[in-house]
């Protein structure tokens, strides 16, 4: 049995090593930072982003979908706990790209009789995915106004990150140009470089009103 595999790791250590880790850190993450991201077993999202331990809050479910559950974690941890920016990262090759919400649940009625009273928030692309949670977050009236979004996706194999951008102007996170809103321009797909590239464009769209 799995569990007893992980319960026989935390006594042969896990346990004590864990509260090594935990001392001294306190409850608010340091770089007042939420990731959310897809429970996939092959992201190690604090190798991703170089994180600590106390750093960042992380949400992962299936997909890394913003759905309600999502919400109330964020929601909780930026009133209580001081997060600001929210990091949204889902990833290609993702289970959830795999089937239809309408298979999933004709297959599970099949099986048990009933379908599922909630979505498997199934996907196709997961830019598309990425830009809906964006502008489901941007609007959300219960986070704090002025929280900074910005997604990506992710490349399982070559680990890139490729930033996705909303397309709504006089937002605050980075806005567009109409080469920019695809899957992005050649400058973005030039693996490792995204992410330093992104912060000066935020900035610069940010600072020029309009
Ligand atoms: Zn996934």
């Amino acid at each position: 049995m799995s569990n007893e595999e992980l319960l026989r790791r935390y006594q042969s250590g896990g346990g004590r090593l864990a509260a090594a880790r935990a001392e001294g850190l306190a409850v608010v993450p340091a770089l007042h930072t939420a990731v959310l991201t897809c429970m996939d077993s092959r992201i190690d999202v604090f190798a991703l982003f170089g994180m600590a331990l106390g750093e960042v809050h992380v949400l992962r479910n299936a997909g890394g979908v913003v759905t309600d559950d999502v919400v109330r974690s964020l929601t909780i941890s930026q009133r209580k706990l001081l997060t600001r920016d929210v990091l949204l990262v889902q990833h290609s090759d993702c289970g959830l790209a795999t089937f239809t919400d309408d298979d999933f649940s004709e297959e599970l009625a099949e099986e048990v009789g009933m379908r599922p009273p909630w979505r498997t928030h199934a996907f196709a692309d997961p830019v598309v995915n990425v830009r809906r949670g964006m502008a489901r977050l941007r609007h959300d009236p219960f986070l704090r106004p002025g929280t900074v979004v910005r997604g990506f996706v992710l490349d399982i194999e070559q680990f890139t990150l490729d930033e996705v951008f909303v397309e709504h102007a006089g937002a605050p996170l980075a806005r567009t140009t109409g080469t920019d809103r695809q899957h992005g321009p050649a400058e973005r797909r030039r693996s490792g470089q995204a992410w330093e590239l992104q912060p000066d464009r935020a900035a610069t769209s940010t600072a020029s009103t309009s």
